[in-house]
């Protein structure tokens, strides 16, 4: 069975000091369930302190980018070699990114070469943009972002990774894809592994929506949408909210007796 993962992707948001303080409420907020994974994804400069603060019966943390040269003259780079301690994940090709830093396929694929030489689990997050949908290419984009990020490793490898499907439209708009085109997304995602690494391999993937999760959406892309759980941004940094989120898809997992 996949387990259900939730992360918090808290982006350039919080202070040392906030940081700290949304942790200790999301401890308060949060109930320890072993069936549900919980991740939180701070800026580089609190990952230390919080990975000695953190209830790590509850969280476990990841990175939000890294560089894929282990060490060198890279000027205001972190590198998965300077992670490898303090973070279980790290995303990769967020949409964010994708766009705004313009990192390109090739760089992508560097990255998770990188995470996994490095023993961190990439969630890699892959989706169209707006006119992509309009244009029909979905499909085409998302084979394009997954071939090459995965080609370069082995079938045990992309059985570690995280795909996070987020429609660049979705992020931090409050608009939502409908569940059943998420489940046509999470269906390709598994038959496209499947095919080159082996159907085991793509049943196994645990597959995240993201893109304006709220705790009342949940339930609908747990049953509609054919996920292991979501990727959350904004909804992240309120601890009242994220603590509903995980509740939620706990209430979800048990009324499924799962
Ligand atoms: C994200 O940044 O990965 C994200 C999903 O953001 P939001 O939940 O705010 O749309």
């Amino acid at each position: 069975m996949r387990k259900l993962l939730i992360v918090g992707n808290w982006k350039m948001n919080l202070n040392a000091s906030e940081a700290s303080l949304l942790v200790h409420r999301l401890g308060q907020a949060v109930k320890h369930h072993s069936d549900i994974e919980v991740v939180l994804a701070p800026s580089h400069l609190t990952l230390q302190p919080l990975s000695l603060q953190i209830d790590r019966r509850k969280f476990r943390l990841a990175a939000q980018n890294a560089y894929f040269r282990d060490e060198g003259a890279y000027t205001g780079e972190v590198s998965f070699n300077m992670l490898r301690e303090l973070v279980h994940y790290c995303l990769i090709g967020h949409s964010e990114r994708r766009h705004i830093f313009h990192e390109d396929l090739p760089m992508v694929q560097a990255k998770m070469k990188s995470a996994i030489r490095n023993g961190i689990t990439p969630i890699l997050c892959v989706g169209e943009t707006a006119q992509e949908r309009a244009d029909g290419e979905t499909r085409q984009v998302l084979h394009d972002q997954l071939s090459t990020a995965l080609a370069n490793l082995t079938a045990k490898e992309v059985g570690e990774v995280i795909i996070a499907y987020e429609p660049v439209w979705a992020i931090g708009s409050g608009r939502l894809p409908v569940p059943a085109d998420v489940k046509t997304v999470a269906g390709y995602t598994r038959s496209l592994v499947g095919d080159v690494f082996g159907e085991g391999t793509g049943h196994s993937l645990r597959i995240l929506y993201g893109g304006s999760v709220t705790p009342e959406v949940i339930t609908s892309f747990l049953d509609g949408g054919d996920v292991d759980g979501f990727l959350v941004g904004g909804a992240s940094l309120n601890y009242q909210e994220f603590a509903d989120i995980i509740d939620n898809a706990y209430t979800w997992q048990r009324s499924k007796g799962e």
